[in-house]
């Protein structure tokens, strides 16, 4: 399988394929970029069709991670792994261990968390094979990093509400707003609580219909059909759920005006970028919104991470002001700020 020419290659320093016969191992481990520091990024467990989609995957998510560090003026670079196994049936010690013998090997360049199919407590059995790990939470507080997620997600609507409705920061900016949010699990819901306590009126939708029933009850929301929620009245599409969200076909159905949501590569095709322009909706360019997670595995303090998250407001201000300078959409501005801050780094 070529990596060098990749379409998703870019130029990554180093991809690793690991394998354990006696465990089941079959692993892949990208490094994008060190330039900033060591590369952290997530662990996904999932059984890919073919090495060919884990491969293609870990490159997307690697690169990704080098943006959102950057853009999040971190000291770290960007990687990922992935192993081809289904989480529910072959996750055991020993292939954890396994893994984490092939993160030690890298000896500190790769730093792992969690992500899709891993959680804290594979963070942990992990953690017994090599010192490489983040987010094992401290002080018996959890390491899940869904609520920072989700308060950075808010900080980013703050600034895109702005930008894209007029309506500045203050008590209550979002009083009456309407806002629809895809997926309701660990960040769907916890941005969810903080827009209802902020004022707004929620439209929620879920494929689990029990999940998005229960807030729906608790935050006294309405509930749309999974593949009726891109079509809602609203005034913010908030994608929450998996990515390539949005299609040139859910561009033409959005009623809403922003766009701003914790899932990652929202965009199914980087022009999708230019057809919400095109149209009139402000997009927030997701790995700039979803950073607050990286940013607290990254600080592990809890006094100065709030503040740190809130500054994702503060670079999205400037990404939207100059998109508007230069008519351009502003996942176009934030990659090219991202690439001025990792390329010229160390
Ligand atoms: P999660 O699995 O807890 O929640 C996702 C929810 O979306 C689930 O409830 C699922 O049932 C629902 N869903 C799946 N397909 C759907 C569809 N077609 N329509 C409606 N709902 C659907 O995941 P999460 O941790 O909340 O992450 C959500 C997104 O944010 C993911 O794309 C993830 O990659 C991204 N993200 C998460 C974090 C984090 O800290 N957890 C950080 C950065 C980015």
């Amino acid at each position: 399988m070529p990596v060098f020419d990749h379409p998703d290659f870019d130029h990554h320093q180093q991809v690793i394929h690991g394998c354990d016969a006696a465990s089941g191992l079959r692993a892949i481990i990208a490094i994008h970029d060190t330039t900033r520091g060591p590369a952290l990024g997530g662990l996904r467990i999932y059984p890919y069709a073919s090495e060919a989609d884990a491969l293609t995957d870990v490159l997307r998510l690697s690169r990704g991670m080098t943006y959102k560090s950057a853009l999040a003026d971190l000291p770290l670079g960007g990687g990922k792994a992935v192993i081809i196994a289904d989480p529910h049936r072959d996750k055991t010690p020993e292939l954890l261990h396994a893994m984490g013998r092939l993160i030690d090997s890298l000896v500190g360049r790769y730093i792992t968390a969690e992500d899709s199919g891993s959680d804290e407590a594979d963070m942990r059995v992990i953690a017994e094979v090599t010192e490489h790990v983040s987010g094992l939470g401290r002080d018996g507080a959890s390491g899940d990093p869904s609520p920072w997620t989700a308060l950075g997600v808010f900080h980013a609507m703050q600034s895109a509400v702005y930008h894209g409705l007029g309506r500045a920061e203050s008590e209550d900016q979002f009083a009456g707003l309407r806002i629809a949010i895809q997926g309701v699990g660990h960040v769907g819901a916890s941005l969810a609580r903080r827009l209802h306590d902020a004022g707004a009126g929620l439209v929620l939708a879920d494929v689990d219909r029990d999940a998005a029933a229960r807030l729906a009850g608790e935050l006294d929301a309405r509930i749309v059909a999974p593949e009726a929620i891109v079509d809602a009245e609203v005034d913010v599409f908030a994608p929450c759920a998996m990515g390539a969200a949005l299609t040139p076909e859910v561009v033409r159905r959005l009623k809403a005006r922003v766009v701003c949501g914790a899932a990652n590569n929202q965009l199914a095709s980087p022009e999708v970028a230019d057809r919400l322009r095109d149209r009139g909706i402000l997009y927030t360019p997701d790995y700039v919104a979803n950073a607050g997670g990286v940013i607290e595995i990254a600080w592990q303090r809890r006094e100065a991470v709030t503040a740190h998250i809130a500054r994702i407001g503060t670079t999205l201000d400037e990404i939207f002001a100059r998109a508007a300078q230069e008519g351009r959409s502003p996942a176009l501005v934030a990659d090219d700020l991202a690439r001025e801050r990792f390329e010229t780094a160390g």
